[in-house]
């Protein structure tokens, strides 16, 4: 029964996403990548203009200055939503959200069922730059929890409404996963759409199995956590297509993608994007998106960090930005001194032969990496740089294991912090 509800909820979901408005969207949004360059400029100016305008009968911005750089951030968007609101009261199409928040504490956004059409059409424009038709299958490996049918050892299913297969990133045994790979080719699908945490696990045990899938598979892309070009590559070889990145957030105010020659470009249509400056190479991305017309957010921190700043590519692609998003703003240790220590992710160049790994920290001055099936790592150097990076001594322990420490939305954090 609950898998029946499941696949109504997909298809009105369907209804919602990709009715008119939905393709009316796609077909602006790729007009602007055949025409000429100066004009998508324009639309995006003119986009941002209309955005502000709305933005001022929200109480936070007002009649000010609000344009300065991430003025906004999300302690302010959770403890007064409302200040951000354009209209007083619930009206129809207002569609309300709630992240789940890395850090316990969720947001609650609202939105209109346009910008959620919106938001759809800006996925199919990317999987268009790989050959991908609007309407052909996939797969999507998320956190949800699906509940058994009979005869289903994994946690997939397929929601005919919006042409997916879905696959539960809570269960990745290697029963499961034939299963899954089984279901894959079953349903034919020419995309593959997931965490990375859980596609490399996928990706492992096809290069172990030596699994030849009977596909036509055009693209595997990433989202919602942080992937090493190591592990870019492990997908290459066992999907055997392309392999690229979406990057963006549920509070939708902009968004990035990785195209063929491994650049991240902002992809143009959902927002604009301001980098702010950290550090060297170092810079968190602010988002201010053109759609919400309900709850603009606009200078919005959104926390993640974006490294190796690009302002050329040669793939003909518009807007080069960047080469890897790195993690969060609030991805950090402690040393006994209680100093915050971030940017850990440079010390994973240490693992090798597994796509995943993930810190834990488990006490002042002690620590725990894990490390997926495979995974090798030379321990000395791992803990002489995590020691430099603290300015102490610690204690680090190296397990293996298949299985990780997951967010309630199913993700894994590549540091945790359980102090
Ligand atoms: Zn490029």
């Amino acid at each position: 029964m609950k898998r029946t509800a499941l696949k109504i909820g997909a298809a009105v979901l369907s209804a919602t996403r990709q009715g008119a408005d939905f393709r009316k969207r796609l077909e602006i949004f790729r007009s602007l990548f055949q025409g000429d360059p100066a004009r998508f400029d324009e639309w995006r100016l003119r986009r941002r203009q209309e955005i502000e305008l709305l933005a001022r009968s929200a109480p936070y911005y007002g009649k000010g200055e609000f344009l300065t750089v991430g003025q906004v951030d999300k302690s302010v968007v959770r403890s007064r939503p409302d200040l951000f609101m354009v209209r007083k009261g619930i009206w129809p199409s207002v569609v309300k959200t709630k992240t789940s928040g890395t850090t316990g504490v969720g947001l609650t956004l609202y939105t209109d069922r346009e910008a959620i059409a919106t938001q759809a059409a800006a996925w199919w424009l990317f999987r268009s730059f790989f050959g991908i038709e609007l309407g052909d299958r996939g797969m999507v490996v998320g956190g949800r929890r699906i509940p058994r049918g009979s005869g289903c050892l994994g946690d997939w299913i397929v929601l005919p409404g919006l042409r997916q297969l879905y696959v539960s990133s809570f269960n990745m045994s290697a029963n499961a996963i034939d299963e899954y790979l089984t279901a894959m080719e079953r349903y034919g699908v020419r995309w593959v759409h997931g965490y990375p945490s859980a596609l490399l696990v996928i990706a492992e045990h096809i290069l172990r199995k030596n699994v030849r899938l009977n596909l036509d598979l055009r693209l595997v892309s990433t989202g919602s956590e942080t992937i090493s070009s190591a592990g870019r590559e492990l997908l290459k070889e066992a999907f055997r297509c392309e392999v690229s990145e979406f990057y963006g957030q549920v509070e939708n105010v902009c968004a990035m993608w990785r195209c063929p020659r491994g650049t991240l470009h902002d992809l143009g249509v959902i927002g604009d994007i301001t980098l702010d400056p950290r550090d060297d190479e170092l810079f968190e991305i602010v988002g201010s998106g053109y759609w919400n017309s309900v709850m603009p957010l606009l200078g919005y921190r959104t926390g993640d960090i974006l490294t190796g700043r690009v302002d050329n590519c040669g793939c003909g692609f518009p807007y080069p930005i960047g080469l890897e998003i790195e993690g969060r703003v609030d991805d950090y240790v402690l040393n006994s001194k209680g100093t915050r220590v971030g940017r850990l992710a440079r010390i994973f160049t240490h693992v090798r032969n597994c796509g995943e790994a993930q810190l834990v920290q488990i006490g002042l001055k002690r620590f725990v990496l894990n490390l997926g099936r495979g995974g090798v790592v030379d321990k000395t150097e791992f803990q002489r740089d995590l020691q430099n990076m603290l300015g102490e001594e610690v204690e680090l322990t190296v397990v293996h294991q298949d299985e990780f420490v997951r967010t309630k939305g199913g993700k894994v954090k590549s540091v945790v912090r359980e102090i």
